[in-house]
């Protein structure tokens, strides 16, 4: 058995029932083969077995109470996975699905992704089993007070930095650092994702989603392929799926898709400006279901409770790039098969680990342009980083400046991963190998600098 597939083997014995952390690891880790032999010293100074193992997991009673009184409890988590670079960097998820495994895999991911963005920022993940779904505005705000109340011990803006995730947008964010910032009595950068009047950054709602349509423009480009013209697919409603869907237009495509938990819409037509203020309006004020969006505009379809890449594979809907903007293992093998089938040549995750290990295969087998949400997706992380540098230096910075920074960091992002790949024997265009390799050197020399800690 290899190092690695030793590695990998140690860390499911340790961490059983944790499927999607070691589905991170073994990706992580099979990549990261042909490291081993260039750098002997990793090996020697545990750096592998280091890197898998939390620097600390933070697990909290959360309760609350609801409108009509009752007591809630729910189950609040921070892992702080890795700071060899940075404090701590990384979101906070809401969701009924949220475990330990989960925030972990999180975690990890973050890792490597933080150190891609060449800015000093360490791994890290938090969030709770609490769904926002259905709640009052008053419920959030008390659900993220009691949540505060815990996770204010852990963090702080040279120690740890969380943000938003799934079910943890602007709103909650408010809730979140108001109570920070009460019970510390101290107003510093301790979350970003902020709103302007409070020490926010222009771009940071837009800058996971232009920057998983940015990524997606470097690897067309390497095929002489731009966006304009193209039909994209877009999975999800929410923030990543939103500001992703006005990219792509802006770029000259269009987005056929939304979807949510409980089902897709498909509008052949495209979901243009007027269209998008319309889901935008419907999820981040009114918090209500996709489904409505077939009723308001009645040349598109509702799919009930099936998935947006469920849809394409069953009616054979032709699509050149998919945006998986949901959450993790939304798109299975025979999804993948499906749409390279139906035309798929470009993949870019604003979600985290969207596609399956097979899938991911599919995709590598069919000289799909594949780029991995660690590397696609960054661009959110890179411009809560920006936020932290306005906050430290008591500035904002114009709209075009952020953009123009998050477009070179993706740019750069893209340059460092064909760059890895091809250096460590890799096709340039196999952007996970290359982003794995180019994530984990930088916070492995760092690891190696600081000795056996
Ligand atoms: P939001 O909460 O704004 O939106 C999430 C969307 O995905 C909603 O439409 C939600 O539907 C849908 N969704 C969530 N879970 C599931 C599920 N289990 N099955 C089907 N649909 C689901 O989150 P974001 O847009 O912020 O995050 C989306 C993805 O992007 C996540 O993987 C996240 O980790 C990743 N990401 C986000 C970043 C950010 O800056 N926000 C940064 C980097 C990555 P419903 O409302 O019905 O739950």
């Amino acid at each position: 058995m290899s190092y690695l597939r030793e590695v990998i083997a140690k860390t499911e014995e340790k961490n059983p029932s944790q499927p999607e952390f070691i589905q991170a690891v073994e990706e992580v880790m099979l990549s990261l083969e042909s490291t081993v032999d260039r750098h002997p010293e990793y090996v020697a100074a545990g750096i592998y077995d280091r890197i898998v193992e939390p620097d600390r997991q933070v697990i909290f009673r959360v309760p609350w109470v609801d409108d009509s009184g009752k007591v809630q409890v729910n189950r609040g988590f921070r892992v702080q996975f890795n700071n060899a670079i940075g404090p701590y960097k990384g979101g906070l998820r809401f969701h009924p699905s949220v475990n330990l495994g989960i925030i972990k895999f999180l975690g990890f991911e973050q890792v490597f992704k933080n150190s891609l963005t060449t800015l000093p920022m360490g791994g890290g993940k938090g969030g709770s089993d609490f769904d926002p779904k259905g709640k009052s505005n008053s419920e959030v705000m008390r659900f993220c007070q009691a949540f505060m109340r815990e996770l204010f011990r852990h963090i702080g803006p040279e120690t740890d930095v969380p943000a938003g995730d799934i079910g943890v947008g602007g709103r909650e964010i408010g809730y979140l650092y108001g109570y920070y910032k009460l019970i510390r009595n101290e107003h510093t950068g301790v979350l970003t994702g902020k709103g302007l009047d409070y020490g926010g950054s222009l771009i940071r709602p837009e800058a996971t989603g232009y920057g998983a349509v940015y990524f997606a423009a470097e690897m067309l480009a390497t095929r002489n392929e731009s966006l304009a013209g193209k039909t994209a697919a877009i999975s999800g409603s929410g923030n990543v799926a939103q500001y992703s869907n006005e990219k792509v237009i802006q770029m000259g495509g269009k987005n056929i898709s939304f979807s949510d938990s409980s089902g897709t819409i498909i509008d052949p037509e495209g979901i243009n400006l007027e269209k998008l203020e319309y889901v935008m309006d419907l999820k981040n004020n009114r918090r209500d279901r996709i489904k409505e969006y077939a009723e308001k505009y009645p040349e598109s379809r509702y799919y009930e409770g099936k998935s947006v890449w469920e849809v394409i594979k069953e009616q054979s809907i032709k699509v050149d790039i998919a945006f998986p903007s949901a959450t993790q293992n939304e798109i299975n093998e025979d999804q993948a098969l499906a749409l390279v089938k139906n035309g798929c040549f470009c993949v870019s995750e604003g979600a985290n680990m969207p596609t399956t290990p097979k899938g991911v295969e599919v995709f590598l087998d069919h000289d799909v342009l594949y780029g991995p949400g660690k590397a696609a997706n960054a661009g959110g992380v890179s411009v809560s980083g920006l936020e932290m540098s306005q906050n430290s230096m008591k500035l904002l910075w114009e709209k075009e400046e952020v953009d123009n920074r998050l477009q070179i960091i993706m740019k750069n992002i893209h340059a460092e991963c064909q760059g890895a790949a091809e250096a460590y024997g890799f096709k340039r265009c196999n952007y996970i190998c290359g982003s794995n390799i180019a994530g984990f050197l930088k916070v492995a020399r760092a690891m190696l600098a600081y000795g056996v800690i």
